[in-house]
């Protein structure tokens, strides 16, 4: 009778929840005290990160045996620059983003920071090299100050103001019946998804990583906060090597570089200027992305 309760199902359901939301998970882990699916090795290392160089090589992974997802994708993010990942939806560029996090092993090739195969350092030191703003960022049930500091382990109230700042949530939070003491998440104040977008955004900046991966990171931004938090992300981006996945090819005509995914394959690679004059698929998706939004404007 004891087995109708399946606690191990429904830890499995939230792993899976956690991963894909791409939440920094080693907190999770540690309240829940559960073993990870993906374990340090015996003899596992702390990474060192010296420039950030970032580096996939002839990388395939599916998440299930008959489907995959990455076909020996290789591409090489040189030490503090910015690359960019576009690409149709279900191309597999989350899917990036969780394997340099570590969420799951390639089923062949490698993937190197500075050098290191990612899955011979450990995680916790993997993890605290690299930032994610998620598509979807799951909120924890505390207040909206813990959850920004929550970044960073000992940050102190004016850095959380700071990163607030920087992520323009500052003036929504000074709204707040308590500030920065409100209750936010599934039993608290309830916040939108641009909201929650700027949460991370704060809670990374006070994280500052050597590595940033910025997922559709403002897709959920009304396009005059975009612009705002635009500049800022890429002020912090300038920095550091970072890796833009994008939906809105506005947001990273500035990249040094862009790849097009296409069948888990890099199918373009080069400048947004480059990728234009060549006439491929970046140039059509650019020029229908223009055409959209000029009928937007029209109808404005
Ligand atoms: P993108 O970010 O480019 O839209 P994803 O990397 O999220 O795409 O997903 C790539 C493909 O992998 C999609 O077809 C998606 O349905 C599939 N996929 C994503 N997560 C899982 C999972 N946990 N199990 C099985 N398939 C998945
Ligand atoms: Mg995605």
């Amino acid at each position: 009778l004891l087995q109708l309760f399946r606690p191990l199902d429904l830890l499995g359901m939230v792993y899976r929840m956690i991963r894909q939301g791409l939440i920094d998970m080693q907190a999770m882990f540690d309240l829940m005290d559960t073993p990870e699916e993906i374990a340090d090795r015996a003899n596992a290392k702390p990474l060192r990160v010296s420039d950030g160089l970032v580096e996939f090589d002839h990388v395939s992974f599916g998440y299930e045996a008959d489907r995959q997802i990455l076909n020996q994708l290789s591409f090489t993010v040189p030490a503090g620059q910015t690359l960019a990942i576009v690409g149709p939806s279900g191309a597999g560029k989350s899917t990036i983003a969780r394997l340099l996090f570590r969420f799951y092993d390639p089923q062949q090739g490698s993937i190197k920071i500075d050098g290191q195969d990612i899955g011979k350092v450990t995680q916790h030191s993997l993890r605290s090299a690299i930032g994610i703003v998620p598509q979807d960022t799951v909120l924890f049930n505390d207040t909206i100050g813990y959850n920004i500091a929550y970044g960073r382990n000992g940050a102190g109230e004016n850095e959380v103001v700071e990163a607030a700042k920087g992520a323009a949530i500052d003036g929504f939070i000074a709204l707040l019946p308590q500030g920065y003491d409100t209750e936010v998440g599934e039993r608290g104040l309830k916040l939108s998804g641009g909201e929650k977008q700027r949460v991370a955004i704060a809670r990374t900046l006070l994280k500052n990583p050597p590595i940033l991966i910025l997922d559709e990171a403002t897709s959920a931004l009304d396009s005059r906060t975009e612009e705002a938090i635009q500049e800022t992300l890429n002020n912090i981006a300038e920095k550091r090597t970072t890796i833009i996945i994008a939906h809105r090819l506005s947001t990273i005509t500035h990249a040094d570089s862009i790849i097009v995914l296409d069948a888990g394959q890099v199918a373009e690679q080069g400048s947004h200027e480059k990728l234009l004059a060549a006439g491929g698929l970046y140039a059509g998706l650019w020029r229908r992305q223009q055409a959209e939004r000029d009928k937007e404007k029209a109808v404005v």
